[in-house]
C-alpha cells in the first residue's frame, strides 16, 4: 500500500514541477504570442437606462425612490 502512495505523491510532484516549468518558460518568453493569451473585453456600452432604476423624489418626503415604488417606505414619511 505505501508503494502505490509513493507513486501517487510522486506522480502529483511531477506534475506540479511541470506545471511550474511551463508557467515560468512563459514567464520569461515562451514561443507562445502574448497577443493570443486571451480576447479583448467586449466594449462597454453606453447607459441606456434599463440597467440603472430611474428614480423619483418620494412625494412625500422628496426621498429619491424607484419609479417602480409607489412609496418609499420610511417610517416617518408623512407620504405612508
Ligand atoms: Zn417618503
Amino acid at each position: 500500500m505505501g508503494f502505490i502512495l509513493k507513486i501517487v505523491i510522486f506522480g502529483v510532484a511531477a506534475y506540479t514541477i511541470w506545471k511550474t516549468a511551463n508557467r515560468w518558460f512563459n514567464l520569461l518568453g515562451g514561443n507562445r504570442p502574448p497577443t493570443a493569451a486571451a480576447p479583448p473585453p467586449p466594449p462597454v456600452r453606453p447607459m441606456q437606462g434599463s440597467r440603472v432604476e430611474d428614480t423619483h423624489p418620494c412625494p412625500g418626503c422628496g426621498t429619491y425612490i424607484s419609479v417602480s415604488a409607489a412609496k418609499c417606505g420610511r417610517p416617518d414619511c408623512p407620504q405612508t
